[in-house]
């Protein structure tokens, strides 16, 4: 049978070709891709050319992914959309399910093709819902981390998160954004709690002022989440303050560790 799939996986390569008359706009694959380097980069092609390269950064508890297995699963949409999730193993006939402790995968942050390039625009300094990295009504469980390419430098850097609302938290980035501090509820006064719709900015101040007598990193609400490797908003709270409610999963650089206000 003659395969008009516009996907095709080589070594760490995944290339999607230019729709023709011939090839169905949507496409899926899945398949297993051996990982020939401790820390390796996943580029998608379309056509020739090199549109996003994800660097699957390694946990320090598994920090050589040479000789292991990506299990993955690829799709280009009707609508230009791509989303490529892959699982971690080290076999290549089996992996571990999400509900294991050891369960490990990835999902590299969904983007749209050249001819709807202006839908990538539009998502500039948006929330992880609005990117697809999260869908809501679903929990994305605590094993898969999320490879984000950033919107200015174009450079991929590793979330791991955490889901603040079943937890009782409330997060807080740091002013640089290389720190996340969890808040449990009831701890500070006026905290405000996920999906809170109405924040009270003079409430807020005060909060960020006990904040700030607990360290001087510049703990704020809407301080942005910001790329590790230009400092450029990746998800622009400042500028989108009406999203801040709602992105209720705590996020932290893969290996750092969240950080616990005391009193
Ligand atoms: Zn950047």
């Amino acid at each position: 049978m003659i395969s008009f799939n516009r996907i095709r996986v080589i070594d760490h390569n995944i290339v999607i070709d230019k729709k023709n008359i011939f090839s169905k706009r949507s496409a899926n694959i899945k398949g297993v891709i051996e990982l020939k380097e401790t820390i390796p980069i996943i580029n998608v092609f379309e056509g020739k050319e090199i549109i996003r390269s994800y660097v699957i950064e390694p946990l320090s508890s598994n920090y050589d992914l040479k000789g292991q297995f990506l299990h993955f699963s690829i799709s280009v949409q009707e609508n230009d959309a791509v989303m490529i999730d892959g699982i971690i193993s080290n076999r290549n006939d089996s992996h571990l399910d999400w509900t294991d402790e050891n369960y490990e995968a990835v999902r590299f942050q969904p983007f749209f093709l050249k001819s709807s390039e202006y839908q990538n625009k539009q998502l500039i300094g948006k929330g992880l819902f609005e990117r697809g990295l999260h869908y809501p009504g679903t929990i994305t469980p605590g094993g898969v981390r999320n490879i984000c390419i950033c919107d200015f430098c174009k450079k991929s850097f590793t979330l791991q998160h955490i889901h603040s609302g079943f937890s009782e938290l409330q997060y807080f980035y740091s002013l640089n954004s290389q720190h996340s501090l969890l808040v449990k509820y009831g701890e500070i006064e006026n905290l405000p709690v996920q999906l809170q719709e109405s924040i009270d900015e003079k409430s807020l101040k005060e909060l960020e002022t006990t904040l700030s007598d607990f360290s001087n990193e510049g703990y704020r609400y809407y301080n942005s989440l910001n790329c590790p490797h230009c400092a450029k908003p990746f998800i622009n709270f400042e500028e989108n303050k009406h999203i801040r409610p709602g992105e209720y999963y705590a996020n932290k650089f893969i290996n750092k560790e969240f950080l616990h206000y005391t009193k």
